[in-house]
């Protein structure tokens, strides 16, 4: 999908432009002129040396004629000159042949005739130290491109970097919407970048690093030039695919440059556009390592250890792939605060369109609230891209301001292109609105369990279709059977809600019914909890301490029948977790009917609201 970009919001001058390279022309100057040059000798050299060429049979007979005076016998060639001058030159040249009788021939008729050695310099010096005359040049001519203008070999570490801070960023919230989440998280630090010694005094850590986590287009960047907008900070800005360089070393020199500058411009912020380019964990990739992407990322870790962020330094990051980096940026002391910059829910979009549309006429007749409606799983630079090409197609038909129906085949255009990127059908959208009002009823209903937080069926970047939030009442150190059964029911229930709504099920429900058997498994080998097993545990609930990651699956030390037996009764707790969640739901058709109709229309439910629902009038249900 193109980005589509505000005007340039780039008010300020930078600090620091990126140092122009050697004008390309002189260098191609130099190579066409060394061209003509060794045409030149060359030709020189025939002429002197060369004179005519002659067929052999005429050298021959020329030879016979006794008009010869002495030849040079060289591998391939024959030089000659003769008695009297031919054509103007007494020189001449014909192409050896294979040819026994030849010096037979030219004793008997007194020809002088010798090997040839004489001119062997000239052919080495155009056969061989010419091309690496030439290679050298060539060499030269693109290191002195990647040297920068200062030529130095060593320069370049910092000459190419594009770092320089923006001094006055005219981005601010009022150009960013539909992430109300974020933008209060981020608050404050902008808080902290305006008046660091309120904070510094107190002591309060501030954070060193927020990472900004979605999907492609919700304003990620935008976000970060915001916050440096609104704080009036210098704004340091570079992506992660710059740091890593084709030369090693370079990228690290250039973490260091930034850090250097961003120290001796503190209250300010240093912003990595695509932090996943530059810290993708490290020894993950099959293909070896990457030295020069580890030294960098190294080198911005330790940048990171190394300094103090009460002297105003806030680094920020983004990413639309999270998964991927490396571990230890997310420690503490690092990127330890990450803030979701998820797509925007209806009411979301309706106001980031309200922004794009300010400086595009619209008619009367457009409705933003309709657009919004029809442009679900849109992220902020989708509908960006919508009205300008709205405007577009306006303009096309000689409109003097974007009416509904540019708009709306401006949608349809989008979401075609779109269609590749997944944008959920409204078959498709039905069956997640069921499946998560399933998982939300079945959640409200059962007690013991965290509330529900809010559902949701705006999609997420990261595969989940729908979501349903639950926040945890208290930490929990304890489960007990029933609060693991409920939970095992929980998770059913948007499979269930599926069951009942359409008598199908879709592959919607893969994940939950994966943390389901794992529940279900381990209330049955690890936590004793099932009659039929009885109190043991099977497995040795081996877990890598420090990772989050599954080992390779490992079996305790039981028979073929046990494993049978284990199984057989994890079957079981889900088939009955399975019973009650469709009872539950079976119970309330009418209210699941109208929970997915409300989650439809507005793509996002609080928790209030869901209860109220559920509660509306339960008396009678009981
Ligand atoms: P990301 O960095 O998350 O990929 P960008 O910040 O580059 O997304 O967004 C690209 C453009 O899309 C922005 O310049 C802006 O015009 C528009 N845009 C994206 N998200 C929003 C939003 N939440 N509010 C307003 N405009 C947005
Ligand atoms: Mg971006
Ligand atoms: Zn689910």
């Amino acid at each position: 999908m193109p980005e589509t970009q505000t005007p340039n919001p780039r008010g300020a001058k930078p600090d620091r432009r990126p140092r122009g390279r050697p004008p390309a022309l002189p260098a191609l100057w130099y190579a066409a002129g060394f061209l003509v040059l060794l045409a030149i000798v060359q030709a020189v050299f025939v002429a002197t040396q060369g004179g005519r060429t002659l067929p052999y049979s005429e050298f021959k007979s020329l030879v016979r004629a006794g008009k010869v005076q002495e030849v040079v016998v060289g591998t391939d060639q024959i030089q000659g000159t003769l008695k009297e001058a031919d054509q103007g030159s007494t020189n001449f040249t014909t192409v050896r042949i294979e040819d026994p009788k030849l010096v037979e021939e030219l004793d008997d008729h007194g020809v002088k005739y010798t090997g040839e050695a004489a001119n062997k310099w000239m052919s080495d010096v155009l056969g061989w130290v010419l091309p690496l005359l030439f290679l050298v040049l060539i060499w030269s001519f693109f290191f002195r491109r990647m040297g920068g203008a200062e030529g130095g070999v060593m320069s370049f570490s910092r000459s190419k970097a594009k770092i320089y801070a923006e001094s006055d960023v005219k981005v601010s919230f009022e150009d960013v919407a539909g992430v109300d989440e974020a933008e209060d998280e981020l608050r404050e630090i902008v808080e902290f970048l305006k008046t660091p010694r309120k904070y510094t005094s107190i002591g309060g850590r501030i954070p060193k690093g927020v990472l900004l986590v979605g999907p492609p287009g919700t304003g990620k960047t935008l976000l970060a030039r915001a916050v440096a907008g609104e704080a009036k900070a210098p704004f340091f800005s570079l992506s992660g695919s710059e740091f890593v360089e084709m030369f090693v070393g370079v990228g690290a020199a250039r973490v260091r440059d930034l850090f250097r500058q961003a120290v001796a411009k503190a209250p300010c912020i240093v912003f990595i556009d695509e932090l996943d380019a530059l810290g993708k964990a490290r020894s993950q990739s099959p293909m070896g390592s990457h030295e020069e992407r580890e030294q960098t990322l190294n080198q911005l870790l330790a940048e990171m250890d190394g300094f103090d962020a009460r002297k105003g330094v806030i680094i920020m990051a983004a990413t639309n792939r999270p998964e991927v980096l490396d571990p230890a940026l997310l420690r503490p002391g690092r990127f330890d605060r990450q803030v979701l910059v998820d797509k925007p829910d209806v009411r979301g979009r309706e106001a980031i369109l309200r922004i794009h549309v300010k400086n595009v006429k619209m008619a009367p007749d457009v409705d933003l609230h309709v657009v919004a409606a029809r442009t679900a799983g849109f992220a902020g630079a989708d509908l960006a891209n919508l009205v300008n090409e709205g405007a577009l197609l306006a303009a096309r038909h000689d409109k003097s301001a974007v009416e509904m129906r540019d708009l709306e085949e401006a949608i349809d255009r989008l979401i075609a292109g779109l269609e590749k990127k997944r944008v959920m059908t409204d078959k498709e959208r039905r069956i997640v609105a069921y499946h998560e009002s399933g998982h939300a009823i079945v959640a409200t209903l059962l007690p013991g369990l965290d509330p529900v937080h809010k559902i949701s069926i705006v999609q997420r970047g990261f595969g989940a279709l729908g979501y349903t939030m639950q926040l945890p009442l208290e930490e929990r150190y304890l489960m007990t059977r029933t609060d693991l059964l409920n939970q095992l029911a929980v998770l059913l229930g948007g499979r269930s809600a599926e069951e009942i709504a359409f008598g199908e099920i879709s592959t919607g429900a893969q994940n939950d019914l994966q943390r389901a058997s794992d529940i279900a498994r381990a209330m049955v080998s690890e936590y004793g909890m099932s009659d039929e097993m009885g109190l043991v545990a099977f497995e040795t609930g081996r877990r890598p301490t420090f990772l989050n990651v599954p080992l390779p699956q490992e079996r305790g030390p039981y028979s073929e029948e046990t494993a049978r037996r284990i199984d057989a009764e994890v079957s079981r707790i889900m088939r009955e977790a399975h019973e009650v969640a469709l009872r539950l739901l079976g119970e309330r058709r009418a209210k699941l009917d109208e929970l997915s109709e409300r989650l439809l229309e507005k793509e996002v439910i609080e928790g209030a609201e869901l209860r109220a629902l559920v509660e509306a009038g339960a008396e009678k249900d009981v």
